[in-house]
């Protein structure tokens, strides 16, 4: 298959979550089942790896034609792994040049969003589209026409909008089959209706894009896409009611071409291979998880002792639960552990995280910032995994955490509920404790399983650990999913 992802979010180049992570990794593993894929993704700066390639676009929008160049990179993961170079052909990352993408943030800054983002991603989607008759990456030959499309999330749900008014009518893009990617369905894309004139189509698509009288660009991509993946089973279902934050009842229109498919996680994130580390590990051999707990704490100034430690790495945002924590706090800080935290956002939070530190000296550490480097080292050197999330639609830290041996605490909802089995050491079952009320006492009563397993069986807790590691939570898995779910999309146009 041709499969063409379009994103806001490409990681290693651009991130600010799980967006950008899966659309960074998924293509790779896309290109070693034998498919050709390409990703289009802004230039929001002058990326080392990625040059021009003289290709240039021009595309109408807000009343004006805009030129946009394509910068081209190959795919990092895949060259790696490729054999005589077969794999690293056939993906391709593309990164669309417009003075509009080039700015400090991704979608806004301290000021909040920026003011054009509708257009910055209606000329993101419209030239995504157009990369795929006009880049020659493939033997000197482009895409072409018979592809999927795989948007994501708001910033890229108008593909479907965009081939029906503009393409399709040509007579072009016939077959091409759409896929919306639901990585959170908290961010809609909602702008004032009178933007609607600057998309470029006919004003009888108003309805498709329209919700409670406002623009809204998932709401289209929803309507009209052939297929719809969220990025886990549980939040498929969730996004059908209150998750869908409006748009429940048309996601429950569209139950049957709705499906969840949980994330892989990478290879930088193997305990065996994973260059951050001070010891690597894995399932047979966990002694190099102590000399990575050890380390951990010299590293942050914590006593180097054997007491369990728990760790958090988030955005601090409340969609995280994080406030959970804190109202856990001064029941956790009575017991004989260690607690480290790593995230940044609300700034109330990232106060609490400092407050902590004074207040628990020997005991806490709040690490305020971004650090991918320290991010591995926690996972690896921590016992336990706290991820008392409101909501999540798949997660990524709590898988890390199940392949490093650092049994995760969740809250049982969307992808934790989906990857995450409490501990029942009767059956030789479970994989951590995913608690169901989101109130501090469940998060509380979980907490204290998990302190009582580590201290008095700790036979059941490597049982534990060796299971949770054991699992696959590769790419693979996932695109093999994402592979069927194209090809239901491409057959339902052919
Ligand atoms: P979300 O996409 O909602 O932020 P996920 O769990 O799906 O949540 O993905 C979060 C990703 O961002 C993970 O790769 C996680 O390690 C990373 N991350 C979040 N905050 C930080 C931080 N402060 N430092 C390093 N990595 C972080």
């Amino acid at each position: 298959m041709n499969i063409a992802i379009l994103a806001a979010e490409v990681a290693p180049w651009s991130k600010t979550g799980g967006l950008g992570d899966v659309c960074g990794a998924l293509p790779g593993a896309l290109a070693a089942l034998g498919h050709r894929v390409i990703t289009v993704s802004p230039r929001y700066k002058a990326y080392a790896d990625a040059v021009d390639t003289g290709v240039r676009a021009y595309i109408h929008l807000y009343g004006q034609t805009h030129e946009v160049r394509y910068f081209h990179a190959p795919d990092p993961a895949s060259a790696a792994v490729a054999h005589g170079g077969a794999t690293a052909g056939r993906c391709h990352h593309l990164f669309v040049d417009h003075p509009s993408f080039h700015r400090g943030g991704i979608y806004g800054d301290s000021h909040g969003s920026y003011g054009d983002n509708l257009f910055r991603f209606a000329l993101l989607t419209r030239a995504g589209i157009e990369a795929c008759t006009r880049v020659p990456l493939f033997d000197g030959e482009p895409l072409g026409e018979d592809v999927v499309f795989h948007a994501n999330d708001w910033h890229t749900a108008l593909v479907p909008l965009y081939l029906d008014a503009l393409y399709r009518p040509a007579g072009r893009f016939r077959r091409a089959g759409t896929v919306l990617g639901i990585h959170n369905a908290g961010h809609q894309g909602a702008f004032a209706a009178h933007q609607f004139a600057g998309l470029d189509v006919s004003s009888r698509w108003w309805p498709n894009t329209d919700f409670s009288g406002q623009l809204n660009l998932l709401k289209t991509g929803v309507v009209l896409a052939d297929r719809i993946v969220a990025v886990s089973p549980t939040y498929a279902r969730e996004v059908c009611g209150e998750l869908g934050f409006g748009l429940g009842h048309l996601f429950g229109a569209r139950g049957r071409d709705l499906l969840g498919i949980v994330n892989g996680v990478g290879e930088e994130w193997n305990p065996e291979t994973d260059k951050h580390l001070a010891a690597q590990f894995s399932a047979d051999d966990l002694s190099g998880k102590l000399v990575c707990k050890r380390a951990l704490q010299r590293e942050l100034g914590l006593p180097e002792r054997d007491v369990p430690v728990l760790a958090l790495i988030a955005r601090l945002d409340p969609q995280k639960g994080v406030d959970l924590l804190m109202q856990a706090l001064p029941w956790l800080m009575q017991h004989d552990v260690q607690l480290v935290m790593l995230g940044s956002g609300s700034a109330a939070l990232e106060q609490q995280m400092r407050e902590m530190e004074w207040a628990y000296r020997d005991k806490a550490r709040g690490w305020v910032g971004y650090n991918e480097a320290l991010a591995h080292r926690i996972e690896a050197g921590a016992d336990m995994f706290l991820m008392p999330s409101r909501f999540e639609p798949c997660g990524l830290n709590q898988i890390y955490s199940l392949r490093y041996g650092t049994v995760p605490i969740v809250h049982a909802t969307g992808g934790l509920a989906d990857t995450v089995e409490t501990l029942n050491p009767s059956q030789d079952r479970g994989t951590g404790w995913a608690f169901r009320s989101f109130t501090a006492d469940a998060f509380i009563d979980a907490m204290s399983w998990a302190l009582l397993t580590w201290w008095r069986f700790p036979a059941e807790w490597r049982a534990m650990q060796q299971r949770g590691m054991r699992q696959d939570w590769t790419w693979e898995r996932s695109a093999r999913a994402y592979e069927r779910v194209y090809a239901e999309a491409a057959g339902r146009r052919s």
